[in-house]
């Protein structure tokens, strides 16, 4: 058997290069030609699975999309242009106008506003709902409800939901668990294993290998047919999201050093977290690796001993916030999780910027709160910097 280090590393090409190159190559093309009418038709009718137009195929994204079906044992991958492209043709794929879906008001800003403006314009109602309490879930689906949508820790509150118990409610009204498994990487744990039906990866992320680029997937792990048939035969045609094949190369080497740069992250992340707990100036810590946190156990259960590279702090205002932001001297001021470097961002001001008071107070986005996206660096060289932020 091989492990999933190796199959991060090898992956076979679906057919020889005509160099035998050792690396996929970057295939910057539009369309793709045939020798005969023939093969043309079988190609654009699914009957071969020769590339016709890169709207909707290209060598490369499959190379990427195979190195991740082989990595999650997912039945299809589709690659696609941004987490939210990933997001959104998932939802128009599962949901119709007089559909609704069962989330949490504790969403990424944008999926949150995707589902709660967005589709709503079309029909879809939003019934946001307690994904921590399963007999609220319970209560809040209906026969016309067409998923659950929950991310596996939600971002900044840093909830954990109990994935098993929803799959049990969702396969009990035979409709998708859809999880975005964004902030622990699949290569640490199997959302299928836990009756996740649908995984969704903004690749912008771990995944990049240093935030290289933007990038998307859908991961399907079979439970409803048709569903990755409905993303590439019609999705992909009519919106056109495709992962472009520049971008699939970035990621493809992204992938490969995934688990090494998220091992380091996620100790750095540790050791920081437990090291903050000791700074007067900080009021709270948060993060799920640490053993008294409310999540801690629920975490190790479904995630296994790491708890990703985000942490969050709180301090006494929002005025102390902007001063410590503007402190920083190594850690650097820009949104984004997982890249190399150390990033900070005060979520409140900035994500959830344009939201009203009322609706981050709803979403428990707090004003005394910095999300920290813990890098590659020295983790003491870290904590140096925002001690001396702190003073
Ligand atoms: C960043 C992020 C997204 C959106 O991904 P993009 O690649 O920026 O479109 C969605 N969900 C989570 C949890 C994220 O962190």
């Amino acid at each position: 058997m091989i492990r999933k280090q190796t199959k991060a590393i090898h992956t076979q090409f679906q057919s020889r290069d005509a160099y035998n190159s050792l690396s996929m190559p970057v295939y910057h093309t539009a369309a793709y030609e045939f020798d005969n009418a023939k093969e043309m038709s079988d190609a654009f009718c699914g009957r071969t699975n020769m590339p016709d137009y890169s709207r909707v195929t290209n060598p490369t994204v499959i190379f990427f999309e195979n190195k991740v079906k082989s990595l999650t044992g997912a039945t299809d991958v589709i690659a696609v242009n941004s987490g939210m492209a990933a997001i959104s043709n998932t939802l128009l794929s599962v949901a119709a106008a007089g559909k609704n879906i069962v989330t949490s008001k504790h969403l990424f800003g944008n999926t949150y506003s995707l589902i709660t403006e967005t589709l709503k314009r079309f029909g879809v109602e939003p019934k946001l709902c307690d994904l921590t309490d399963t007999n609220q879930v319970r209560e809040t689906i209906d026969d016309n409800t067409c998923c659950i949508y929950l991310e596996i820790i939600t971002n900044p509150q840093m909830e954990v939901a109990d994935l098993q118990a929803l799959a049990q409610i969702s396969h009990e009204k035979q409709i998708p668990l859809i999880a975005d498994t964004t902030l622990i990487p699949f290569t640490e744990f199997n959302s299928h294993d836990l009756g996740v039906d649908i995984e969704i990866v903004s690749s912008t992320k771990y995944l990049s290998g240093g935030a290289t680029s933007i990038g998307g997937l859908i991961i399907d792990y079979g439970s409803f047919t048709d569903f990755s048939k409905r993303i590439r035969s019609e999705m992909l045609l009519n919106l056109g999201a495709y992962m472009t094949p520049h971008v699939a190369y970035m990621q493809t080497i992204g992938l490969e050093t995934l688990d090494a740069r998220y091992r380091i992250q996620a100790a750095n992340a540790a050791t920081l977290a437990q090291e903050l707990r000791s700074i007067p100036a900080i009021k709270r810590v948060n993060y799920i690796g640490l053993e008294d946190n409310p999540y801690y156990m629920l975490s190790q259960k479904q995630f296994g001993p790491t708890a990703g590279a985000m942490i969050t702090i709180d301090l006494e205002s929002r005025k102390a916030c902007f001063n410590f932001i503007n402190r920083l001297k190594l850690i650097r001021r820009a949104t984004n999780l997982f890249d190399n470097k150390t990033l900070a961002i005060h979520p409140a001001s900035t994500i959830f910027g344009p939201f009203t008071d009322e609706e981050r107070k709803n979403m428990d986005v707090l004003d005394t709160t910095i999300r920290l996206s813990i890098g590659l660096e020295d983790v003491y060289d870290l904590l140096d910097d925002i001690k001396q932020a702190l003073k």
